[in-house]
């Protein structure tokens, strides 16, 4: 039979098992059980509702067996088994889950052997004791079982077999030992049994192994006999079932990594036993950092389900509003029902509530390592903060209540993240409005001329840098009863009514000039005003109406940008700058050209300041020049 290929994402992760200097090989076996697991879960969710399972709860169990002259480990379940298709694409191309994100981000040099350790690698992973490995398996509905076998990177290949009942049995042929490694304690019963319980004690069937024990003989005083009896060697009970001052830090940490192919370290455990009309547990993990698609379409979010230790669903994505997707982790619930089928959970009046309150519970402790673990916080932000503003901006605002107070903004006085509420108990009386000014980074928003003003007043600016933040301002529209600003919006509210009234005059004053100016700028601005927002400056640029320049920016960043709405551009001088006083001068004197040129060129130089580029740099730079002959 032809040697078939692994695939070549495939093989770089297996020359990474097979030539692995990583001491801890033992996880191994961890990752073959959880497979066995995962096999046996799927096949007893059948069962529920397909008689010709025949095979009952207490049925259902996994087998290590070990065979020292031969050196062969083999690891056995009555799971779903695979068919001569499923072993092709399952164990030929990497899987979907753990190992392909392990590989995504680990260029196979062998320097990241220690991130083994902490991630689910999988299957593969048993190339690491074992030179070569089969896998004969029979799916359940099957008549035929067939045997996948390799030896490492040169290939594959599939053929009949046989096999009595359905499942899978994963042989490994233990490697020898050499100078360095010792493969032999693989072969070591006692070894194994003690490999199990510190990896896999809380796996939900049983895990059989023949143990050799010693008894006195039977009438005999001094003579002892061997036995071997087939024991459980796991405890069964699942990590969530335990009570929580029965778990160490380190086991929740290894049930993240293990159990979500993760490798950080999360940033809160929520562990929840809840009792009432509807009782669950939970326990779930704030990951500290996102996965690596965890921005993208194909990541997907939810909980594992289970009903009285029964595994309904993977990732119950019902279980978790938009927001809160990054959470990973198990709900169980005695309340609902096993023959629960996947297209009516939806429905399921026992899971809305539970998801509700998830969500009450994830805010909670959201909020408390906020207030109590602000270093932490600021991490869980930096990996998630984005996703809690795109959910609030894409629910209209509908989970103000439970977002608007995890978010964060930088602000302008120290340049460190503070909460609206933070930020609104530091204003002073006489502040009315929460100001912002939104650009692409917080050192170019600190330079621009609109921000001088605000400051000078002691009051602060939120410096808004995603995309996303200045439309969700504007959504938001306030925070309590103080309304969001942009500083480069409208009325700023910050002038005394006397300083509005010489204002007023001023800009009455200067009105033909002004138009003068925007005729010359032919349709660039549709407005050129008197500015109140400037202190050394002698122009900026600001917007009318809702569509800021920033805003206009984003939009033409997007796909469809030609049908984008645009901003409303108004040039705003400074009275008090002595370039002011120039432009009255040619004004008056009827020197309409000059006042033109003046115009562009201050324009340009406002576009700049806003971060745009110029129209037309030939004619920019040109116009300098000239000013200086
Ligand atoms: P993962 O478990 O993250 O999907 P693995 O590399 O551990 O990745 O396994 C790859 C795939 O092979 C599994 O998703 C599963 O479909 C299949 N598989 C592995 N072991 C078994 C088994 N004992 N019974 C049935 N299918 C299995
Ligand atoms: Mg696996």
């Amino acid at each position: 039979m032809a040697k078939k290929q692994f695939k070549t994402e495939s093989k770089r992760m297996l020359d990474l098992m097979i030539n692995s200097i990583y001491t801890n090989r033992e996880i191994f076996l961890r990752e073959l059980i959880s497979n066995a697991s995962d096999a046996i879960d799927k096949l007893y969710f059948r069962s529920l509702t397909d008689d010709s399972v025949q095979l009952s709860h207490d049925d259902f169990k996994i087998d290590v067996k070990i065979d020292k002259e031969n050196r062969l480990l083999t690891v056995s379940d009555n799971g779903i088994g695979m068919t001569e298709e499923e072993l092709d694409k399952n164990l030929g191309t990497i899987a979907k889950s753990g190992s392909r994100q392990f590989s995504a981000e680990n260029e196979t040099d062998g320097s990241d052997v220690d991130i083994i350790g902490q991630f689910g690698v999988g299957f593969y992973s048993a190339f690491m004791v074992a030179d070569r490995v089969e896998v004969v398996s029979r799916a359940f509905g099957a008549d035929k079982a067939y045997r996948w076998q390799s030896s490492g990177a040169d290939g594959y290949t599939i053929t009949e077999a046989q096999k009595d009942g359905v499942g899978t049995d994963v042989i490994l042929h233990i490697k020898a030992n050499t100078d360095e490694a010792n493969y032999d304690e693989f072969l070591d019963a006692y070894r194994i049994s003690e490999l199990i319980k510190k990896y896999s004690d809380y796996i939900r069937f049983p895990i059989k192994m023949d143990m050799e024990h010693t008894r006195k003989k039977e009438g005999s005083e001094d003579e002892y006999e061997t036995y071997t009896e087939n024991e459980t060697v796991n405890s069964m009970v699942p990590l969530w079932k335990k009570p929580k001052n029965e778990i160490t830090e380190e086991e929740y940490e290894k049930f993240y990594h293990e159990r979500f192919h993760a490798y950080d370290k999360p940033l809160r455990v929520i562990h929840q036993k809840a009792e009432g009309t509807t009782s669950y547990q939970a326990l779930l993990f704030i990951p500290e950092k996102a996965d690596y698609n965890y921005y993208s379409k194909n990541y997907e979010k939810g909980l594992a389900l289970y009903s009285s230790g029964v595994k309904i669903m993977d990732k119950c994505a019902d279980l978790l509003p938009d927001c809160f997707s990054f959470v990973k982790g198990v709900v169980d619930s005695e309340d609902l029902s096993l023959n629960i089928s996947r297209e009516t959970l939806q429905q399921d009046r026992q899971l809305k509530v539970i998801a509700h309150a998830l969500e009450k519970k994830i805010k909670k402790e959201l909020k408390d390592m906020l207030e109590k673990d602000r270093e932490k916080y600021e991490l869980f932000w930096k990996a998630f903060g984005l996703q809690l503003k795109y959910a609030l901006y894409s629910t209209i605002g509908g989970q103000r209540d439970l977002l608007e107070d995890l978010l964060l903004f930088t602000r302008a006085s120290d340049g460190k993240l503070c909460t609206l509420k933070e930020y609104c108990d530091a204003m002073p009386d006489s502040q009315k409005y929460i100001y912002y000014a939104a650009g692409e980074s917080v050192e170019k928003l600190n330079m621009l001329p609109q921000a001088e003003m605000v400051r000078d007043h002691g009051y602060d600016i939120l410096f808004l840098t995603d995309d996303v933040d200045e439309f969700l301002m504007q959504i938001l529209h306030a925070y309590g009863e103080k309304e969001f600003r942009s500083i480069s919006g409208n009325d700023l509210g910050l002038e005394s009514e006397e300083e509005k009234k010489e204002h007023e005059e001023k800009a009455e004053s200067g009105k033909p000039m002004f138009e003068a100016m925007q005729k010359a700028l032919d349709g660039k601005v549709s407005e050129v005003k008197l500015s109140s927002r400037l202190k050394t400056h002698p122009v900026c640029l600001s917007s009318k109406g809702p569509m800021s320049i920033e805003m206009e920016k984003v939009l033409a960043a997007m796909p469809n940008a030609e049908k984008a709405p645009k901003a409303e551009r108004v040039l705003e001088l400074n009275g008090d700058h002595p370039v002011y006083t120039a432009l009255c001068a040619a004004f008056e004197a009827g020197d309409t050209e000059k006042l033109g040129e003046y115009a562009k060129l201050l324009y340009d130089q406002a576009c700049l300041l806003e971060g745009l580029s110029v129209d037309d740099p030939v004619a920019f730079s040109e116009a300098v020049c000239k000013l200086m002959q």
